[in-house]
């Protein structure tokens, strides 16, 4: 077998560059001759193939006839259309002239090239597993073929001769669509099921995960750089998400089963999607413009698509990292027994467990960190006022210290309840039940965030230290907030007033805390046995709440606007914060009144990412603006063009009791803008 596995690589080597030529060729064809015969060709190499497949499955003096028939039979079949056209061609005087990329029009030509070209290389990688033994031919056909496309008979190839048909196409496309042909090629190569070795698969999960992930920051700074975006550009970003995500899930499905037929599908699915890409230069240069921020149903299928994707990505991430067993022995579901309705009831939990596991695991933070912290570095380098830059940097830090490493890597789980601002982060529930053992750590943890909101502002939550902060402050998806003024949902809940929503979510959130709270601790005192499916019932609402309907909330950004937990009134945690924090120093203030009520533009409102829109009106009313859902993002301060708004908070009222002269956000930013 030493010299054969070489043969193989030479003659796979050949095909690749063969069939890219001949995809470039069809890509390009100016008329039915052209097109014709790029089917032929293609159709010739799927019959050797065929052949080859019919003889290495069944070997024997039969199976060479079969072959022979297979190929003859198919070679004949794609030499009739060709046959056609010249006889169509020879009594046509002068046949009109075409536009170079005849199939950018023509979705079945394309997709006959396109199937052709999968075709090829699944027999050819089929033929090869086969000839080099690492099938066996007396399992199933469905089996062999799912081994035959995990194969890196079948990826390798594939991948290489994505990238070579990249580089022949790449002046027929945009540099943004090159260079998502480019990623797709590269992630293409780092399949994790292609080298069975457990190096490889740790290697290509981390490094593969990885480049997704930098294609989808791509992306997304694409997409909030072109807030008009090419249709088809679009469509075609959709396309792979979707892919994407079931690229995930089939790896997810496969490091658990070691079923890669989801995988496998995954993997042909984005084969189509993107040699139909490939294919169409002239759709892409036709396209019309499309205003995303204005189309919320289209802005939110891509949230939930990229949603989706990222989340199967964190599970492999997890899974790759724990180990299978590890991970999943850490989820509990509730037994689906019982009458209908107590079965519905178990299946929810079981969702919201599962959800949950992945949504408030360490890798899934981790690479949601990585994609959208760097959406925020984008964003520091754009931002002027310096109060701001360091506000975000210090968010990256704490989003890194302190919802992942610390948490995750650093404290062991047992102590981090009694970690006072650490452990118990997000108030009751966080990560222990409402026990007396637990006592300091929740108390000291809402005594030192309370304190922080009362001289700063809530801003020290939720502009700092809550990941939600560095989900909703990128650029990508900064830019969304424009969803709070236009969308019918989003303009309910403008302003800084407590609305209708508000007051009826908020009183849902609080009983059912309350009641939680209640039941967890007496349940920890053994005053009760309650819980929820064998779970502590404040631990449950914390899942439920952070790990679950956040992340819905998150995606409904098109129809609610963005920071929908401030201004849903969902977050029992910020709702506490914002309200000391009103009671508190801090507050934003105005240098003067009158800049406010001749400013013709009033900038600030626009900006506020939570909808503060009645800012101006209380500026010109009393020079400042005191609010609960004021959490101190500070886009109003970047915003107004006169720089006439200042952060005050305990500082400033130091400063003025101490007879200093007060400092300003304005000044710094006015100076700064004088140096330079
Ligand atoms: S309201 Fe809650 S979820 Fe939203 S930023 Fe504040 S603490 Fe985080
Ligand atoms: S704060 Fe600035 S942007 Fe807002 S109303 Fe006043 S002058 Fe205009």
């Amino acid at each position: 077998m030493g010299y054969l596995e070489p043969i193989l690589w030479a003659i796979a080597a050949v095909m690749v560059y063969v069939t890219a030529r001949i995809i470039k060729y069809a890509g390009r064809a100016k008329n039915e001759l052209e097109h014709s015969l790029s089917v032929f060709l293609l159709a010739m190499m799927a019959s050797m193939f065929g052949g080859a497949t019919v003889y290495f499955l069944y070997r024997g003096p039969e199976s060479l006839v079969a072959a022979v028939a297979v190929s003859s039979a198919v070679m004949v079949g794609a030499f009739i259309p060709v046959l056609n056209t010249l006889v169509k061609l020879s009594s046509t005087q002068s046949p009109p002239p075409q536009l170079q990329g005849l199939l950018s029009r023509r979705v079945g030509g394309r997709l006959l090239i396109v199937l052709l070209a999968i075709v090829n290389e699944v027999l050819m990688g089929w033929a090869f597993a086969l000839a080099s033994a690492q099938l066996n031919p007396s399992t199933g056909v469905v089996v062999q073929l799912d081994q035959a496309v995990a194969s890196y008979w079948f990826v390798f190839p594939m991948a290489a001769e994505m990238a070579l048909s990249s580089y022949y196409f790449r002046r027929d496309f945009e540099r943004s669509v090159y260079i998502v042909f480019v990623f797709q090629a590269a992630i293409m190569v780092l399949t994790p099921t292609a080298i069975a070795n457990s190096r490889w698969e740790e290697v290509s999960v981390y490094v593969g995960g990885s480049m997704m992930t930098a294609m989808f920051i791509y992306v997304f700074d694409y997409l909030y750089k072109h807030r008009r975006l090419n249709s088809v550009f679009g469509e075609y970003i959709f396309r792979l998400l979707v892919v994407y995500t079931l690229m995930m899930g089939g790896l997810f499905l496969w490091m658990v089963t070691q079923q890669p037929a989801l995988f496998d599908a995954s993997i042909v699915g984005e084969m189509l999607i993107y040699f139909d890409g490939v294919l169409s230069p002239l759709r892409y240069a036709e396209s019309k413009q499309r205003s995303w921020l204005l189309e919320p149903s289209w802005t939110f299928r891509m949230l939930v698509a990229i949603f989706a994707a990222e989340f199967f990505m964190g599970g492999v991430f997890d899974l790759e990292y724990y180990g299978v067993h590890t991970f999943l022995s850490t989820l509990t579901l509730a037994p689906l027994m019982g009458n209908p309705l107590s079965m519905v009831g178990a299946a929810a939990y079981n969702f919201v467990e599962a959800f949950s596991l992945i949504t408030g695991s360490a890798w899934y933070l981790i690479m949601m960190g990585a994609e959208m912290g760097s959406l925020v570095v984008f964003r520091i380098r754009e931002v002027k006022v310096r109060e701001t830059r360091v506000r975000l940097t210090l968010m990256l830090l704490a989003y890194f210290a302190y919802a992942v490493l610390l948490p995750y890597f650093v404290i062991p789980s047992s102590e981090l309840p009694n970690i006072p601002f650490v452990g118990q982060a997000m108030g009751i529930g966080t990560v222990s039940p409402v026990a007396p053992a637990f006592a300091f750590g929740l108390v000291t943890t809402y005594l030192i965030y309370g304190a922080l909101s009362l001289l700063f502002g809530s801003r020290a939550l939720c502009s700092v230290t809550c990941t939600a902060a560095t989900m909703y402050q990128g650029t990508f998806y900064d830019v969304m907030k424009s969803f709070n003024r236009t969308t019918k949902m989003g303009r309910k809940l403008l302003g800084s007033r407590i609305t209708k929503t508000y007051k009826v979510v908020s009183t849902l959130v609080w009983i059912s805390l309350v009641a939680a709270a209640t039941v967890s601790y007496l349940n920890s005192t053994g005053r009760i046995n309650l819980t929820v499916y064998g779970e502590d019932a404040a631990q449950f609402l914390y899942s439920f709440y952070f790990n679950f309907l956040w992340y819905i909330v998150f995606m409904l950004i098109p129809f609610i606007g963005t920071y929908g937990c401030v201004t849903t009134g969902m977050c029992h945690w910020g709702m506490t914060n914002q309200w000391i924090s009103r009671l508190g120093f801090f507050r934003l203030k105005v240098k003067d009144r009158n800049t406010c009520i001749k400013c013709p533009t009033k900038d600030c409102s626009k900006a506020c990412p939570v909808g503060n829109t009645d800012m101006p009106g209380q500026f010109i009313a009393k020079g400042e603006f005191r609010a609960s859902k004021c959490i101190g993002v500070g886009d109003c301060v970047e915003s107004c063009p006169y720089g006439n708004i200042y952060f005050y908070d305990v500082r400033n009222w130091l400063r003025e009791k101490l007879g200093a002269k007060p400092k300003t956000t304005a000044e710094i930013q006015l100076n700064q803008a004088t140096k330079s």
